[in-house]
This record gives C-alpha cells, sequence and structure tokens, in this order.
C-alpha cells in the first residue's frame, strides 16, 4: 500500500492512499486545482480516485470535496452525522455518489479495507482512518484535541502513522489567536500538540511501527523544526532513535510530502 500526504495542516488537507488497482483521498480540503496538481505529482490521474473520505466537516478537510465528485464522478463516505454537518456546504453531488457508513464499521474500497473510527475534536462526528491490505496497515489520526485510548488502540499496530502534531503550547499562548480560540485548540477536543503527540508515540511505540508522520501543523501556532525537534527530544529521552528504532517525517501544509510504500 502506498502514502502519500498531498497537503497536510490548519490551511487544508488532502492525503493520498491507494495501491495499483485502488486510489483513496481522505478530505478533500484545498481547492480543487491544487488537489489535482498534487495528484498529479505524485503520477495519480484524478479520474482513477475511487473514493473521498471525509474525516469531519471542517472547512480545511471539504473544500473541494462536492468538486472533485462533481468534476470525476468520485464518490464520497462519511458517516451520517458528517454528512449531514457538511451537505449543505459541498454543493449538489450525485445520489450514488453519497455513501454513508458507520463509524467503527469496516468496509471495504475495491481491496482495501478501511476502519473509520472516533476521534475526540469538537466536530460533529469526527472520525481517523485505519486502511488495511493483506498484512499491512496505514492509520491516519489528526484533529485530535488528545491521544485517548480509542486512538491509541487504533493506530498502534500500524506500519505507517500520519499522527497530528499542530501546535507548540507556548507559541499558542503567546501568539495572535483571541482566546476563545486559544480555549478550544488547547481543549481535550481541540488539536494535539507537539509534546502530546511525541509522548503518544512513545506510549505506542512497538516494533511494527517504522514510520511516524508528523502532521496538521499549524500555520500560526507551530513550524517544522520545532515539531520535529520537540518530538525528537521527547523519542530520545525516551531511548528511541530517529532513523533506528523509528522513522519520523514532516508533512507539509503547502506541497506534496515523501511517497511512501509499505
Ligand atoms: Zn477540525
Ligand atoms: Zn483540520
Amino acid at each position: 500500500m502506498d502514502f502519500c500526504s498531498l497537503y497536510s495542516g490548519s490551511s487544508g488537507n488532502s492525503i493520498y492512499v491507494g495501491n495499483e488497482r485502488t486510489k483513496i483521498l481522505v478530505d478533500a480540503g484545498l481547492s480543487g486545482k491544487k488537489i489535482q496538481e498534487g495528484l498529479l505529482d505524485i503520477g495519480v490521474n484524478p479520474n482513477e480516485i475511487n473514493a473521498i473520505l471525509i474525516t469531519h466537516e471542517h472547512d480545511d478537510h471539504i473544500k473541494a470535496a462536492g468538486i472533485l465528485s462533481r468534476r470525476f464522478n468520485i464518490p464520497i463516505y462519511a458517516n451520517a452525522d458528517t454528512w449531514s454537518a457538511m451537505e449543505s456546504q459541498i454543493g449538489d453531488v450525485k445520489e450514488e455518489n453519497i455513501k454513508v457508513f458507520s463509524t467503527y464499521k469496516p468496509f471495504e474500497i475495491g481491496d482495501i479495507t478501511v476502519i473509520p473510527f472516533k476521534i475526540p475534536h469538537d466536530a460533529s462526528n469526527p472520525c481517523g482512518y485505519s486502511f488495511i491490505e493483506k498484512n499491512k496497515k496505514i492509520s491516519i489520526a489528526t484533529d485530535i484535541g488528545h491521544a485517548s485510548r480509542e486512538v491509541k488502540d487504533n493506530i498502534k499496530d500500524s506500519d505507517l502513522i500520519l499522527l497530528e502534531s499542530n501546535h507548540d503550547v507556548e507559541m499558542l499562548k503567546v501568539g495572535p489567536y483571541p482566546y476563545y480560540l486559544k480555549r478550544r485548540v488547547l481543549s481535550d477536543v481541540g488539536h494535539l500538540s507537539n509534546e502530546d503527540c511525541g509522548r503518544t508515540i512513545v506510549d505506542i511505540l512497538n516494533s511494527r511501527i517504522k514510520r511516524i508522520i508528523l502532521g496538521h501543523l499549524s500555520k500560526t501556532n507551530n513550524y517544522p523544526e520545532l515539531a520535529y525537534r520537540t518530538v525528537l527530544s521527547i523519542l530520545e529521552s525516551n531511548g528511541i532513535r530517529d532513523g533506528v528504532d523509528i522513522d519520523l517525517d514532516i508533512a507539509h501544509r503547502d506541497r506534496v510530502g515523501k511517497y511512501y510504500s509499505v
């Protein structure tokens, strides 16, 4: 199975997961043009995309979902609560392209099994996803206010994980966000800080996990080197070495990341 973060961050998210036969986009939270450029970059024709999976209805995850579905006749998958919350924002979607799943109930897209799991975030019914093909597993968990037991249980036996490393707590506290927004981000249903991301990795790390990609970085309250250094120092103080025990990478906000095959 292949994984590539086209874009990941507070300004828009779209993640590719697939193989030669099945191609999936998780979220479509930038312009249709940007996402098409990202796909072109990794050699995937938008016509080949079999599904757009939505994590939750915030704008940075759904902006172009309707546009891409109409342009390339792609089915959109979300749970019923997320559908009700986003329906008015994404425009008309063909009846046959409206796919509703139940969180926790695995389903198939081509030869990939998708497992949606609940995440703690302030949306109607947000979810993360695990993808399984043969004995390989890839998981995506961003927009999580804290690393709940459910999140950890769902991602811990993955070969590759995209995990949120949203903000530096000090930068957020002294930064320009209004008070209510600071409280929202810091809350249990907001976003995961760099420190909490590092601690979560220490908690779940086992011999199966090879790669962790830090994602959904805030544009205002973080920067890639800081996220990387903060997480790395927590890992190192627990005896975990980057490049030896694990490969740590960063997903970019504004450009296509590394293309991984697991
Ligand atoms: Zn969100
Ligand atoms: Zn988001």
